[in-house]
């Protein structure tokens, strides 16, 4: 068995990774160090959990301590492209942790924070920036910050970039960057628009391939329950009570499903907490952090907010609704199960959600276990209660709900308007205008989190082939 003390990493990498008890890389870090240290170019296809971020970070702060120099002011020798804020701070931390006895200087740029301290932070020069697209591009801009002294390029979850509408920007910063670097490029998927990004931004690299989702899958307990859509709320109260769900989270396909559902489950006694795109930076991170304390019992979340968080023990995962593209059902599902453990998942399933339930059953070639609750009287009579404590949404005008109106907050000064026909951008082509009878899901969210259906690129899923016109299915809001 390979040992980090056989891969030549700097003796302060081994001394903190010892510190935190790790011992033996993963397969991907097995495989990614090496090569990275070599100074070769890098596609990794890999997800959240599979130790990804040490694979690029133990080896990007052993370059950058053996080739010691300082950063150029405003600039930068490490820049790392994260989706998330939660994703750029679990990188930066996971540098520092990493980098603790190397004294080097690790910062991250992303939107909904104040600009004053990034500024101030990126000044002197910095050795690793983890950004998220929206606000770097807002930094470039104001020429808060360059990209000259940029030595090494990563771009993580780039599929999930492409979910977001970040293509065109990660475009324009590759621009910028100075032609001699090296370039790590990691996604979980490889649709046909990432694939061509890759193709664009690399030189010759070497692959590494780690598809950990057969095994985790094998190794999670699914189970799907078809029951009404008004129903799932006290169902879902009515597992979360058991005693065998330690830690859940729980996906909602939209901001405002979260929030009500969250709402729903601390009125019922079950302590819970959403987690969203609309929330603010200071609320993600006191959700996220009451939740690892094991002080909340079910985080309710969508698939972006929930994607590379990083939390252990998950014993269940709930999807409330099941999502629009087959391979986040994969994702939502791999949150529990992690690190060699064994997790329950757990989907409902209402009729309209039937093509979904088909389109997840052939992506993932199995049949989940099912149940059946519908016409429960139980339930029936609980959920007449669910809708007192937290009532159904009201009416939201349509024009509210403009999807132009729904770009990521971190673009929204620097929106992107070129391809306008070709749906690249998640900024809400080919969302049906909100029908008649929208009782408000369609509508208000900042569609930061906007996904699935737009992937343009001729991928592996491009979501379902239906139009998407009903008030339950509308991506922007989710
Ligand atoms: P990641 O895929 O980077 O999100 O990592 C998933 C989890 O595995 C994180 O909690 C890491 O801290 C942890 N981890 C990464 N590398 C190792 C390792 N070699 N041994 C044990 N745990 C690790």
């Amino acid at each position: 068995m390979t040992q980090f003390s056989d891969l030549g990493l700097a003796k302060p990498l081994l001394k903190a990774l010892a510190d935190k008890g790790y011992t033996q890389p993963t397969p991907i870090q097995e495989q990614a160090i090496p090569t990275v240290m070599s100074g070769r170019d890098l596609l990794g296809i890999a997800q959240t959990g599979t130790g990804k971020t040490a694979a690029f970070a133990l080896p990007i702060l052993h370059r950058l301590a053996e080739d010691r120099r300082p950063a150029p002011r405003r600039g930068f020798r490490a820049l790392v492209l994260s989706p998330t804020r939660e994703l750029a701070t679990q990188i930066a931390d996971n540098f520092k942790a990493y980098g603790a006895h190397l004294g080097l200087t690790v910062a991250t740029i992303f939107g909904g924070v104040k600009y004053g301290p990034q500024m101030k932070a990126l000044a002197a020069g910095v050795d690793v920036v983890v950004a998220t697209p929206g606000r770097l591009m807002d930094h470039l801009g104001e020429k808060s910050a360059h990209l000259n002294g940029v030595e090494i390029f990563v771009l993580d979850e780039a599929d999930q970039m492409l979910d977001l509408g970040f293509v065109v920007p990660i475009r324009k910063i590759a621009s910028q960057l100075p032609k001699d670097r090296q370039n790590l490029f990691f996604s979980a998927t490889m649709p046909g628009e990432i694939g061509r990004l890759a193709g664009e931004l690399l030189k010759n690299p070497a692959q590494v391939s780690i598809t950990p989702q057969a095994t985790t899958v094998e190794r999670i307990e699914q189970s799907l329950i078809f029951i009404e859509a008004q129903r799932k709320r006290p169902l879902l109260a009515e597992l979360l009570a058991d005693r065998s769900v330690e830690r859940a989270i729980v996906f909602t396909r939209t901001k405002r499903g979260a929030d009500r559902v969250a709402k729903y489950l601390t009125a019922s006694g079950i302590e819970s907490a959403s987690i969203h795109g609309d929330k603010t930076q200071g609320q993600r991170e006191r959700a996220l952090a009451a939740f690892k304390a094991g002080e909340t019992k079910a985080l309710v979340a969508t698939d972006i907010a929930a994607r590379g968080i990083d939390v252990n023990d998950v014993s269940h995962v709930f999807n409330y609704e099941l999502p629009n593209v087959p391979e986040a059902y994969v994702h939502r599902i791999g949150r529990t199960a992690r690190k060699g453990k064994d997790g329950v998942a757990i989907s409902f399933c209402a009729d309209d959600e039937r093509p979904l339930l088909k389109d997840i059953q052939k992506a993932t070639r199995q049949t989940i276990p099912s149940f059946d609750r519908r016409n429960d009287k139980g339930l029936a009579a609980a959920a007449a209660v669910a809708d007192k404590l937290a009532p159904p949404e009201r009416y939201v005008d349509p024009r509210r709900a403009d999807p132009r109106n729904n770009v990521p907050s971190e673009l929204r000064r620097k929106r992107n308007r070129p391809n306008k026909g070709g749906g690249q951008n998640a900024q809400g082509q080919g969302h049906g205008k909100p029908g008649g009878h929208n009782r408000g899901r369609n509508g208000g969210g900042n569609g930061q989190q906007a996904q699935g259906q737009n992937r343009s690129g001729g991928g592996d899923f491009r979501g379902p082939k239906r139009a998407a016109p009903s008030e339950r299915w509308n991506p922007i809001d989710s």
